[in-house]
């Protein structure tokens, strides 16, 4: 009852022990996931502000800095140095300048209007000396066709003529004429004279000498089979066009560019020429940028303290964004619009990026530029705005875009908050692992020594039992000789030898409680000497004879004669046989069969006690050695016992270096082998 309480008390101190850490352990782990999340919603509720702040800031800045950019562009000098007129500097494409008169008139870029005016104002002027000579020559040249006649009629007018126009038909006429009687060498004189000296001069149909003298100039060299003007200066001639050398208008334009192609024999150049451009631009800007200024002057939007306004334009072909200020032109005494207009694929691609790449380094936040539907103008693809995210829409520039802030911090808070709590989980897995397993430990080790302690009290109680029998045994026969003083000498001698048999038992007994002790205390000490081995199993054989034929026993005996010289000690080895001898004696039921062996292998010699006996279970047979233990099952076979004698057996054979082996089988006996080497270390397996 008491060890039962012992044990309990020990097993439920374990698991309170174990409850008192575990609990608390768990508390704190829980705590600490608790603590956690709240921490994590104050980072968020933070990032949150942040990403408000941080947002508007930067969409501010953003703005700022395309104005500072725009301001920069239209700077009042750069609209200067294009309107004094230096038209021949090829239009800068995205953004596109222009400038616009208060009457609607495109300044810049500059492209001479499509109209017939040019036929008739050149007429109006001239004075009629001039008319009279020209129209004498032009009768002269073109109905009689008397060509000496028509030269001196031009030649007259040359000397009347007043204006570069009118210097320049009469040389007209002259080259004309001369050509016209194969004079070549005049006719190219003439044509090279319009060609250097009139080139920007417009004909009645309002085409440059510039233009026609080469034309007519390659048309008589190739008829003369001489380079007079070159395939090579007639391409020369066709690209200044394409660069808007002249200012003429588009129907002269396209005129002429099919001219100079079907002379040349080229076809159309894949970029666009420049003079195109510049009439796309001033198409444009008289199709919506004009129109679109008339409706803010309508609604008088252009407010004068505003410096620089700005309107989203949508096209056919794309959207644009125009911005213009109104500046003042000395020169022409007038205010005018100045601006630029600029297709807004460009400010996304060119100038956005690398606006928004500063920003995300200032703010550490992650910005997308995104359209209403909700696609990232910068890669065409779905913008993928996170919930965390804020939507921005441009104040100040008229962007049909919105600006999303992201906060990239959530993210990082989200793979945290999961490894935290993958951490604090393993953690937790791993402190109950290992409080399971203590537990387990703790438990067996209890376990363990209950089993001991359990195995002590029936040692001591096995053990009071052994010494009491011969005890009581050698006290009865003491008091029987003593009183009975007439007893036959037979009887007396029967019980002094039974004195004599229980007290050697008591001794033998004693002495392995003694031996245990030793070894317990570490005190055994062994005699190893060289001796016969087989002249001491022999003696301790013959001393236990009469025991093992008393109690009914055949003793099969096969001690071989060559046994080798050994090292042991000798009461050790008598200790050893006594204690297998008196289990055979006690473990045998109605076969009584002992045999003791000694023989040779190889290296070995083997000392060996077998019975025919009960057998132990094979599950036992492990622990046959351990100190106390005592097979359970022995069925209605009931022997006494301290369960030391195998113990002792195994400590002496061990502290000689010998082995020891145990076979047996229910109902057919136990055989122990010990097997000594004859020469240490070359040992039998
Ligand atoms: P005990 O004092 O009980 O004999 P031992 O240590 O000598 O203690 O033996 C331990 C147990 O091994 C015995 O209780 C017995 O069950 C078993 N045993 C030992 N020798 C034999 C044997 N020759 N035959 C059957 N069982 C044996």
């Amino acid at each position: 009852m008491k060890l039962f309480t012992t044990v309990f008390r020990r097993k439920r101190g374990v698991v309170l022990f174990v409850a008192a850490f575990l609990f608390p352990l768990i508390f704190v782990v829980l705590a600490g996931i608790d603590t956690f999340s709240k921490r994590q919603k104050t980072t968020r509720n933070l990032l949150e502000s942040n990403l408000w702040f941080s947002g508007r800031t930067a969409l501010e800045q953003l703005e700022q800095q395309f104005n500072e950019l725009e301001k920069g562009l239209l700077n009042d000098s750069s609209f200067y140095h294009l309107y004094k007129g230096d038209r021949l500097e090829p239009i800068k494409s995205n953004p596109y300048f222009f400038l616009i008169d208060t009457t609607y008139k495109i300044l810049y870029p500059s492209v001479a209007e499509d109209n017939d005016n040019n036929l008739l104002v050149v007429d109006q002027n001239w004075k009629s000396a001039y008319k009279e000579s020209m129209d004498k020559a032009k009768i002269a040249e073109l109905s009689n066709q008397t060509y000496s006649a028509a030269v001196a009629s031009y030649q007259k007018s040359l000397t009347l003529a007043q204006t570069k126009q009118q210097e320049a038909l009469a040389i007209e006429g002259l080259a004309r004429s001369y050509w016209s009687v194969r004079n070549n060498a005049k006719a190219i004189e003439y044509y090279q004279l319009l060609k250097n000296k009139y080139s920007q001069t417009i004909n009645l149909s309002g085409h440059p000498y510039g233009l026609t003298a080469p034309l007519q100039l390659h048309v008589i060299g190739k008829q003369m089979g001489k380079e007079v003007f070159g395939t090579d200066s007639l391409l020369k001639t066709y690209q200044l066009m394409l660069d808007r050398h002249w200012l003429i208008n588009s129907s002269c334009y396209f005129f002429f560019k099919q001219e100079y192609e079907s002379v040349l024999e080229i076809d159309n150049s894949a970029e666009v020429p420049e003079f195109e451009k510049v009439l796309k631009c001033s198409q444009f800007l008289e199709n919506h940028v004009i129109p679109l200024v008339k409706e803010k002057e309508k609604y008088s939007e252009l407010n004068k303290t505003v410096d620089i306004n700005s309107a989203y334009l949508e096209a056919k072909d794309a959207q644009y964004l125009v911005s213009f200020k109104k500046l003042y032109f000395p020169e022409l005494n007038k205010t005018c619009l100045a601006g630029i207009y600029w297709n807004l694929d460009s400010i996304k691609i060119d100038i956005i990026p690398n606006l928004l790449k500063k920003l995300e380094m200032e703010t550490s936040l992650e910005f997308r530029l995104v359209n209403n539907k909700n696609t990232n103008l910068l890669t065409g693809e779905p913008a993928n705005i996170p919930e965390e995210s804020l939507k921005l829409t441009f104040n100040n520039i008229p962007f049909p875009w919105e600006l999303v802030a992201i906060q990239p911090g959530y993210k990082k808070l989200e793979s945290d908050a999961k490894r935290e709590v993958i951490i604090y989980g393993l953690l937790l897995v791993i402190i109950i692992a290992l409080m399971v397993f203590a537990v387990f430990a703790l438990m067996r080790e209890i376990t363990r020594e209950t089993n001991s302690m359990l195995l002590q009290t029936e040692f001591v109680h096995n053990v009071s039992h052994e010494l009491k029998t011969p005890l009581s045994l050698i006290r009865l026969y003491g008091e029987t000789l003593l009183i009975k003083e007439d007893l036959p000498e037979k009887d007396q001698k029967e019980g002094l030898q039974i004195i004599t048999k229980e007290s050697e038992r008591l001794t033998h007994m004693i002495n392995n409680i003694l031996d245990f002790s030793k070894i317990e205390m570490g005190r055994k000490e062994f005699d190893l000497k060289p001796g016969d081995l087989k002249k001491v199993v022999q003696n301790t054989l013959d001393s236990y004879r009469y025991h093992l034929l008393k109690k009914g026993f055949k003793i099969n005996e096969e001690l071989e004669s060559n046994i080798p010289q050994v090292t042991f000690d000798k009461s050790a080895v008598e200790g050893i046989l006594i204690n297998l001898l008196s289990n055979a004696i006690k473990f045998s039921g109605n076969t009584k069969q002992v045999a003791i062996r000694l023989k040779m292998s190889k290296v070995n010699i083997i000392l060996e006690v077998a019975d025919q006996g009960i057998g132990i279970p094979e599950k036992e047979l492990k622990n046959i050695f351990d100190r106390f233990y005592r097979v359970k099952e022995k069925s209605e076979f009931e022997a006494r016992g301290s369960g030391l004698g195998l113990t002792l057996v195994k400590h002496a054979v061990e502290a000689h270096d010998w082995r020891i082996i145990v076979k047996s089988k229910l109902e057919e006996g136990t055989a122990f082998s010990i097997f000594i080497p004859v020469n240490p270390k070359k040992e039998e397996k």
